[in-house]
């Protein structure tokens, strides 16, 4: 079960609700008919409506019974940074207890034809306890567990910014991606709930092959989440082909090495029959040699996957520096010669600190956390 608010007498978080549970809030404990339930879910998944009292289908009545025991989380932000090439969008939210987390929104408008892409890359955690030396998160420490609503919320507000875009109201989120602030295989339960909700047809509808679960490599929960018969996309955050390497900037390498990791990456693609992601920051003189991309094509040779390189993000007094172009792309050579296949990710965002954590980071390091919600375009 998905863990419930801290406070056993706080509201019901309706955002936390799949349609089944809402639906039975709504004929049970409000004696309503099923079809006020649909119209109290479009509401809040479809018009992103915040307050109860804005769903002007529901009657005067029923909409004040539901605003009497029940909340909608609504995040909103206490920063809002465009980046200046207009592709990137970033949130920092401050949640009611004061924690702050980070969403982004990416824009893709590559392929001309279709529909641009719009990513969203949601928080699982406030903070993270697995502490990778890489990681402005990691560096902050574990703060608490999201709530469902939490994580679903930051969709929802990202929904609302990809919206506007063009002003129709049509060209939405296309794809989202548990790879801001947090492990999500650590926050289990509630990222599942998520990712149903999120998923539901009827509300945001996002589909289950445009989501993606980044996880550093939790084996137990990774084989869990390959037995629920959802089909997203799990990626997995390698960053070096061998023990000794890895260890030095993921600490919970010690606990599950790159035998039993890699074994469960095999178990889990001849489980559902699905590519896994490897995702390998690259760190210069770290893990980016010839001889470590040698090492990981051998390592990862015959498994159905794909791997991202990811020249680092620098998270300000962190030690290591960027990867070179060029040298990502010897790297990428290497990987093709044993047939392990790679993409390299230049980060989008780079102006505005899109990385993991890391806008959160620097607003704590200034004086005073800003109170308005601005939006401010970094040229
Ligand atoms: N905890 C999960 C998901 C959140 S981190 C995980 O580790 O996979 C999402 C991705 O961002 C991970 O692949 C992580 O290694 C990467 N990342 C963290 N810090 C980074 C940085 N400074 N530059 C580039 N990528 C980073
Ligand atoms: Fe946590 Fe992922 Fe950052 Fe590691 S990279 S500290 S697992 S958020």
């Amino acid at each position: 079960m998905p863990t419930a608010p801290a406070d056993s007498d706080a509201p019901t978080d309706l955002l936390g609700l799949d349609f089944d549970a809402l639906e039975q809030l709504v004929t049970g404990r409000f004696g309503a008919p099923r079809y006020r339930a649909r119209q109290l879910w479009d509401g809040i998944h479809r018009q992103g409506r915040r307050n109860i009292d804005d769903i002007a289908t529901l009657p005067a009545q029923l909409r004040h019974e539901i605003g009497a025991e029940c909340i909608v989380t609504s995040l909103e932000p206490v920063v809002r940074l465009t980046s200046a090439d207009r592709s990137t969008d970033k949130a920092l939210y401050r949640l009611p207890d004061g924690e702050l987390i980070e969403t982004v929104l990416m824009r893709y408008f590559a392929d001309g034809h279709r529909r641009p892409r719009k990513t969203v890359c949601v928080s699982s955690q406030a903070g993270c306890a697995l502490g990778c030396t890489f990681c402005a998160t990691g560096q902050q420490g574990f703060r608490r567990q999201l709530t469902v609503g939490e994580i679903v919320g930051q969709v929802i507000d990202m929904q609302r910014v990809a919206n506007a875009d063009d002003g129709s109201g049509e060209s939405g989120i296309t794809n989202v991606v548990f790879m801001g602030m947090g492990e999500p295989l650590a926050n289990y339960d509630n990222t599942l709930a998520a990712i149903r909700i999120i998923n539901d047809a009827r509300g945001i509808g996002i589909g289950a092959r445009h989501i993606t679960v980044s996880t550093v490599g939790l084996v137990p929960p990774m084989l869990r989440l390959a037995r629920e018969g959802i089909q997203v996309n799990l990626a997995v955050s390698l960053h070096a082909p061998d023990d000794a390497t890895r260890s030095e900037t993921v600490p919970i390498n010690r606990r599950y090495p790159l035998s039993e990791l890699i074994s469960a990456c095999h178990q889990y693609v001849e489980m559902t029959g699905r590519r896994i992601f490897f995702e390998y920051v690259l760190l210069r003189g770290q893990n980016d040699s010839i001889d470590h991309a040698e090492r990981l094509g051998g390592l990862l040779t015959g498994l159905n996957c794909h791997v991202n390189l990811i020249p680092v993000n620098p998270t300000g007094d962190g030690p290591y520096g960027r990867t070179k172009r060029g040298d990502a792309l010897r790297f990428q050579s290497e990987l093709k010669t044993w047939g392990v296949p790679s993409t390299v990710r230049m980060e989008k965002g780079i102006d505005i600190d899109a990385g993991c954590g890391q806008l959160r980071a620097r607003v704590l390091d200034e004086e005073g956390l800003p109170t308005d919600t601005a939006r401010t375009s970094v040229a």
